[in-house]
């Protein structure tokens, strides 16, 4: 067997898809193996963090590799890096021509504490991450806008897009976090309607979640190509 079902047999990671790419065996491999800025690598360990969790080691190369996915792995294990990661390698900070990724949440808390997050990860680079709040999607100027990464719940998105003209057409990194709870919610719509906006046929899709209904995974496979399966453990723990 080679080295990579060795890992996701340990780490407890199934998979379903086509040339999955292997699993991280050490943060370090970022650097040696997918050639990732340093910069980025050694924010994980001012953070403190020393070994990858299970879900970030198999969902990071998936994405690094421009692949799209569905990951499930349990509430605490480290979703949020697992695409922050990749998201920062694959955008370039300050950069003109709008909006080049969107990470959906289905809270505003939520929403906050991953910017919180992202901006400790990104620090010392000139990103512009902006959270959606009320007041930005009902008054924003979104041509004037310099924003990279933005963060924001579907319904002050969806609002942004359609009463204030905000382009999501140059979005080429489109998260949906806790996706069964954006699901649940009843924002199928909503949502779908964002996902629409993304229009950039380049655009790389992930799900990440706690757990992945069979209705939600049959719901999601309409809106990604091609999209790797990752769950951690059991599939609805
Ligand atoms: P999830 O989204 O899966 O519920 P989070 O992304 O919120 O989990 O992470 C839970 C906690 O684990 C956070 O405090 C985060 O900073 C921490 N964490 C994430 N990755 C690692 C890691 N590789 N090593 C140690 N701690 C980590
Ligand atoms: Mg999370």
């Amino acid at each position: 067997i080679e080295r990579a079902a060795i890992l996701r047999k340990r780490f407890d990671i199934h998979i379903a898809g086509q040339n999955v790419p292997a699993p991280l065996e050490s943060f370090e491999e970022l650097i040696s193996r997918h050639g990732c800025d340093s910069y980025l690598v050694g924010s994980l360990s001012k953070l403190g963090f020393r070994e990858p969790t299970p879900i970030q080691r198999q969902a990071i190369p998936i994405l690094l590799s421009g692949r799209e996915c569905f990951a499930c792995a349990p509430t605490g294990s480290g979703k949020t890096l697992a695409f922050l990661f990749p998201l920062l390698m694959k955008i370039k900070p300050g950069s003109k021509g709008g909006v080049k990724a969107v990470i959906l949440c289905p809270t505003r808390e939520l929403a906050a504490q991953t910017v919180r997050e992202c901006k400790k990860l990104a620090k010392g680079r000139k990103y512009y991450i902006k959270l959606m709040t009320n007041d930005l999607s009902k008054t924003g100027n979104f041509k004037d806008m310099h924003c990279d990464i933005l963060v924001s719940t579907p319904l002050r998105l969806d609002h942004a897009v359609k009463k204030r003209d905000l382009d999501l057409s140059s979005v080429e990194y489109l998260v949906l976090d806790e996706s069964d709870k954006l699901f649940e919610l009843g924002f199928v719509e909503v949502v779908d309607s964002v996902v629409e906006a993304c229009s950039n046929p380049s655009i790389i899709r992930s799900l990440f979640s706690a757990t992945l209904p069979d209705s939600i995974e049959a719901l999601a496979r309409t809106i990604m190509h091609d999209a790797i399966r990752v769950i951690v453990g059991k599939k609805n723990s």
